[in-house]
């Protein structure tokens, strides 16, 4: 056994390298993206058979993993929570078939929204399949539960969730290694009747997929991830903690007068028994838990009545944003600590910027001026560096819904009537989502103008390479249906605006669907390039 200091993510990906990973997927995507970093970061530097690839979106990695279940082998497949709505199509139906080699799904939420839309909680999505969903609270638990995750999609073949949260994914902690095992192949064939979606055999595996219910309960009920830890002597108050809220709430309970009835629950679905038994020895529950009030909401039908339920949905705790010690320290009914302050504790806030010399900066200026003249124009936005052309000075995009959507909310607005309707969206995005939407308008070659902002990367995330060339992407275009005389390519440096300028305002005009490329590398990928060059 050894030692190491790793993040929450990577102590997740090392959980799986030590399972026995053969093959990892993912889409990059805040908090998740260290993950495949890391198991890639593993490859290069040791002898292994290893494969880590990132994927076009989450649907794309989702399936490739299902894939190397089928072949007998152990996947992890990552992605950020918005990510799981986009696999969602994938993910539901794979709670039906007969996982094979373990397959772990990496999901980590964002909850205070530091670098996302929502605040959405992935354990709804994993009640939602019905499958296991464990959560960690530590880096231990992040490595330890990712092994338990394979041993446990393979006892009930059944796809697993671990679910990681922001502040969990980006800290660092010493966690202890088991040996690394060699990548495992079940040797067995798949059961290929468990395979097929199709409804007369979906009828069944449902019917299965709900008496598995009961086996997994069982096996929460069971797991030491599932602590329950009673004080007979205090009745008052009892706590239910999940994740986070469980070291936030531990680091406070010193300063309580009595030790309270505590349940710590790791795995899901809920033990219901274990909740039953701290209810009994309690008058109250105070729930700490970060993200939605998942198990809040769910005490109701589980224990009387009599008992007094605090958490989110009394206000005990706030209902948005992240937990910290200071909002549980009040909720357990504790006196503030006195406010620290310390170095760059009253520094103002300062809003993201695009970089300087950012390549969109100078599509976004030619954009501006090309649009002006037009008094009913609309431009959508979408995900990614570019969408912070919507703050000043640039403020350039005025909407922003998710992965791809720029594009199709363009040709909304241009069949409701609109005119000059602009869509701007990065290459990775379009590769992830927005291609379909493309498709959508060129069937129908809806007027309106698609900007897409090629920096050669997945730049929000970190330098991700993106799944094709510059040379590809224009070729996917006019294979996507685009007339070539209203596809051009523009080199978006200073020196070219005036240009630029024109033809953007040209393709607006033209009453048709245009596609404008605005190439050119994100500035940190000339930095790289030039350091690899050195
Ligand atoms: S990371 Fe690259 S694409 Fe993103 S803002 Fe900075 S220069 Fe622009």
């Amino acid at each position: 056994m050894s030692e190491i200091l790793v993040l929450g993510d990577e102590a997740l990906a090392l959980g799986s390298i030590d399972a026995g990973l053969a093959v990892a997927y993912g889409y990059p995507g805040t908090p998740s993206t260290e993950i495949i970093e890391y198991i890639q970061g593993y490859i290069k530097s040791n002898e292994t058979e290893i494969i880590a690839r990132w994927c076009s979106n989450e649907k794309t990695a989702y399936e490739g993993s299902v894939g190397v279940s089928y072949a007998g082998k152990r996947t992890l497949v990552t992605m950020k929570h918005v990510g799981l709505n986009v696999a969602a199509d994938a993910f539901m139906n794979s709670a039906l078939i007969k996982i094979n080699g373990g397959l772990v799904l990496a999901v980590a939420d964002d909850p205070g929204m530091h670098s996302s839309q929502n605040e959405q909680d992935s354990r709804y999505f994993a009640d939602f399949a019905g499958i296991p969903c464990l959560e960690p609270r530590n880096h231990q638990e992040a490595y330890d539960m990712t092994m338990e995750a394979y041993r446990i999609s393979e006892l009930f073949n059944i796809p697993v969730m671990i679910k990681l949260v922001t502040r969990l994914s980006h800290s660092r902690s010493v966690i202890k290694r088991v040996e690394t095992l060699p990548i495992t192949d079940l040797g067995k064939a798949a059961d290929k009747l468990k395979w097929m979606a199709l409804p007369s055999l979906s009828r069944t595996n449902w019917k299965d997929l709900i008496e598995k219910q009961k086996e997994f309960i069982e096996y929460s009920e069971k797991s030491d991830f599932n602590k329950l830890t009673l004080n007979s002597s205090y009745v008052e108050t009892g706590i239910i903690t999940t994740g986070l809220g469980s070291n936030y709430y531990l680091e406070n309970a010193e300063d309580l007068e009595s030790s309270l009835s505590h349940l710590h629950i790791g795995v899901y679905p809920v033990p219901v028994d274990k909740i039953r038994k701290l209810a009994a020895s309690v008058e109250s529950i105070i729930i700490i838990e970060e993200g939605y009030p998942f198990v809040e909401r769910m005490l109701n039908g589980i224990i009387n009545e009599a008992i007094k339920v605090h958490g989110k949905l009394d206000g005990t705790l706030p209902s948005s944003g992240e937990l910290n010690p200071d909002n549980v320290r009040t909720a357990i009914g504790l006196k503030p600590r006195e406010k620290q302050t310390g170095a760059g504790g009253d520094l103002p806030g300062r809003p993201p910027q695009l970089c300087a010399g950012c390549p969109h900066t100078d599509a976004f200026k030619a954009l501006n001026e090309a649009i002006a003249g037009f008094s009913e124009s609309i431009v959508t936005g979408d995900i990614g560096c570019y969408a912070l052309g919507a703050l000043p000075p640039h403020s350039a995009i005025e909407t922003l819904l998710c992965m791809g959507a720029s594009i199709g909310m363009a040709r909304g607005a241009s069949e409701a009537g609109r005119k000059h309707v602009v869509a701007s969206i990065g290459d990775g995005t379009f590769m992830h989502s927005g291609i379909t939407a493309l498709i959508d308008a060129a069937s129908t070659n809806t007027d309106m103008t698609l900007i897409i902002m090629d920096n050669s990367t997945t730049a929000m995330t970190g330098m991700q390479d993106t799944i094709m060339t510059s040379p590809m992407i224009k070729n996917l275009v006019i294979a996507c249906g685009v007339d070539p005389e209203h596809l051009k390519e523009l080199k978006v440096l200073p020196k070219n605006h005036e240009e630029n300028f024109r033809i953007i305002k040209e393709e607006i005009e033209y009453e048709g669907l245009s596609v404008i490329i605005t190439l050119r590398e994100c500035i940190h990928v000339v930095g790289k390039i030039r350091g690899e060059l050195k």
